[in-house]
């Protein structure tokens, strides 16, 4: 029997028991609609308030700041959209992006915005690049925490103070977007502290059901939503709350924030353990020092999708490049070339992603495995 070793976090990670223990407790206890006002759904909308607040506090901000959401993809459209409610400006973004926030640019030129992509040499996007860009028209910059193909920990406090800086020269305010996906729980990452006004999480990358996101909004009071619909979340998505996920939702949080620092410590052990013996192997580490301790990225000499069907045989599931999914194919490969990496390098292209569920013995098999493959040579 092949085993099976799952490195491939970072597009999706398997649901947690006590996750699903949740779902399956608030599914049967808490099954009335929010909104309704009978004992049912007032209950239903006391456990999503809670759920709410449990998230919220973990996560170091206002309960009120935490909307719910389909999923990332949802929370970054959501404030994408918004922006076609405002007269035409400027929008900074990096090359380095997710496509949920990249394929709003032909949008939004559609609708008479200038977009301006910034760089990420060796993958981060440079304060003083993006200082050379703000514009008196620019409404809005979105760069991500942390790069879901190399794991690049952006500098997202410096890149906040650049735009906080501008704006004190007398210019309006601009709106600072992170998309957070792949932060929360994994670095040192405090919304409150760094001072963005907008991020975007997703519960299925930390073992939390699919179908759930999180948009947070330091300050929410002018946000104009695409669809209000039934006035759920405060009248900033609408849709009936999706509860069990909710619920199963701020387990996975809880997982991931309660002991951060000392399971990320030993993610990073165990990422250093499998970076060391793929570098003794002859592969190029792509990753940067500056990294999640949850994501490694490497190429070799084989195609990624070779290499990748190889590991597949014996049981190991990698990405090739980023991969998100395979209906954007390319996409990674567009991302490491956009830092710098050689297009040959980046078509061989790798991605291993722990989760915090990812033992010393999967790693040692994953060693094992890689060192029987070799490089292909
Ligand atoms: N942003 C990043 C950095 C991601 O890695 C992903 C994953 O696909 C997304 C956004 C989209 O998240 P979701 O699947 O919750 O829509």
């Amino acid at each position: 029997m092949t085993m099976d070793l799952y490195f491939d976090n970072a597009a999706t990670t398997k649901l947690s028991e006590r996750a699903l223990a949740a779902y399956a407790e608030a599914s049967s206890r808490f099954y009335g609609n929010p909104s309704s006002v009978h004992r049912i759904g007032i209950e239903a909308k006391k456990k999503l308030e809670e759920e709410r607040e449990c998230i919220a506090s973990l996560m170091g901000i206002n309960g009120n700041q935490l909307f719910f959401t389909s999923g990332a993809t949802e929370s970054i459209a959501a404030v994408m959209s918004s922006l076609l409610f405002t007269t035409p400006g400027h929008i900074i973004i990096s090359k380095i992006e997710h496509e949920a926030v990249s394929s709003w640019l032909p949008v939004l030129r559609q609708h008479g915005w200038r977009t301006t992509e910034l760089r990420a040499r060796n993958g981060f996007v440079d304060p003083e690049e993006l200082r050379a860009a703000l514009t008196p028209e620019t409404k809005l910059v979105a760069i991500m925490a942390v790069n879901n193909v190399t794991g690049a920990i952006e500098p997202i406090d410096k890149l906040v103070r650049t735009v906080r800086e501008y704006e004190k020269e007398g210019k309006r305010r601009i709106f600072f977007f992170a998309d957070s996906v792949q932060a929360l729980g994994k670095i040192d990452y405090r919304i409150e502290d760094i001072g963005i006004d907008g991020a975007s999480f997703s519960g299925h990358k930390i073992n939390g059901p699919r179908g759930i996101g999180m948009l947070y909004l330091e300050n929410s009071a002018a946000f104009r939503p695409l669809a209000p619909a039934g006035g759920q979340e405060k009248g900033k998505r609408g849709g009936t709350e999706n509860l069990p996920a909710i619920s199963a939702l701020r387990v996975a949080v809880e997982e991931w924030l309660v002991g951060r620092e000392e399971k990320n410590l030993r993610a990073a052990a165990l990422k250093e353990r499998i970076a060391s013996a793929v570098s003794d192997l002859g592969f190029q580490i792509i990753s940067p020092e500056m990294s999640s301790p949850y994501i490694l990225s490497y190429s070799g000499p084989l195609p990624s999708q070779v290499y990748t069907r190889m590991l597949s045989d014996r049981g190991v599931s990698v990405s090739s490049g980023s991969a998100c999914s395979n209906n954007s194919k390319g996409e990674g490969e567009k991302i490491l070339i956009a830092m710098g990496v050689r297009p040959d390098k980046a078509r061989n292209a790798v991605r291993i992603s722990l989760s915090n569920s990812t033992t010393e013995d999967d790693a040692e098999n994953l060693i094992r495995i890689i060192r029987e493959i070799g490089n292909g040579r």
